[in-house]
């Protein structure tokens, strides 16, 4: 069992719409992948989680209890000490014992975190670096910061909300109850059916550059990286989810408004933030989660061993 391929780290995030699961080996290499429509329940989201375990476990051959570390990201507050879900308003349940609930499936201590802080785990592996920031665009607006390797938490583990800091005071109404936040300009919630009201579509805007809302979009995206940028200076701010995803457009459009912020600032060095940006391709995209849920599970599973 020494041998780096044989040591099999699970890891699962549990998505609003999707569980997607990979399994990465000792050298951290994936060696399986798969998901399944995520079930909203706190029942649900067990099965959920077992059903795609055990697709995975099949297609290596082995036994549901042959992962030597499990790791789980949920969208929502997770308290990592006592792997409890606080709350996951998405998913339809708070207060869940899930890493508890999921240990017996498995027959090891299964370790559980907010969905963010995986993903940033998973992009800091594919990117290359333990200093960076993820930023992810989708439903909602939301970042997470690692510094030299250690992620930043905050007391409740909330750091990194920045979807929730108001960009347009005044602005359009949020679900937290605030106006003008960052999440009700960018958040996909908010902007898809703005923009069908003004009739234009997301992956369109590109083509667009005199359109108001490409000014604005773009303008918001370009202050939440120059503000994470100030915040952290990371090695790298890498950028993903859905609306980012939706807008091959977009890399060159926010390099060129970077660029032109940069002309205008003397200090501090706004020219460094363009090249600091990067896109994760749609693959990288769509597992750095659960890439990430396996390296927090095997950090745990490491870190318990005598
Ligand atoms: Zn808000």
């Amino acid at each position: 069992m020494s041998d780096a391929r044989s040591i099999l780290n699970l890891g699962i995030d549990v998505g609003g719409t999707k569980t997607y699961g990979v399994v990465l080996d000792g050298a951290d290499k994936v060696v399986a992948r798969g998901s399944s429509p995520t079930q909203k329940s706190a029942a649900g989201v067990q099965a959920s989680v077992t059903g795609v375990a055990r697709a995975l476990a099949v297609e290596l051959g082995i036994d549901i209890t042959g992962f030597a570390s499990v790791g789980i990201g949920i969208p929502g507050m997770v308290d990592t000490c006592t792997g409890e879900v606080v709350s996951a308003v998405n998913l339809g349940f708070d207060r869940m014992p899930l890493a508890a609930a999921m240990a017996p499936v498995f027959q090891v201590p299964v370790c559980i975190d907010n969905d963010m802080k995986v993903a940033l785990r998973g992009a800091g592996l594919l990117l290359g670096t333990d200093s960076l920031v993820y930023l992810n665009i989708g439903t909602g607006v939301a970042s997470a910061a690692m510094e030299r390797g250690r992620v930043v938490r905050g007391t409740e583990n909330i750091a990194g909300e920045i979807g929730h800091i108001i960009y347009e005071p005044g602005g359009p109404l949020c679900l937290c109850g605030q106006q003008g936040c960052l999440e009700a300009v960018l958040g996909g919630r908010y902007l898809v059916p703005r923009l069908a009201e003004a009739g234009v579509e997301w992956a369109g805007l590109g083509a667009m550059p005199k359109h108001p809302e490409y000014a604005r979009c773009v303008g918001a995206l370009a202050w939440a990286i120059s503000v994470l940028y100030l915040m952290y200076d990371p090695s790298v701010i890498a950028l993903g989810g859905g609306v980012v995803g939706a807008a091959s457009w977009l890399p060159e459009a926010l390099s060129a408004e970077l660029t032109t912020r940069a002309a205008r600032a003397m200090f501090p060095d706004f020219k460094l933030i363009e090249s600091r940006l990067r896109f994760p391709s749609t693959t990288d995209r769509a597992e750095v989660g659960a890439i990430g849920a396996a390296l927090v599970g095997r950090d745990s599973a490491d870190s318990t061993k005598g």
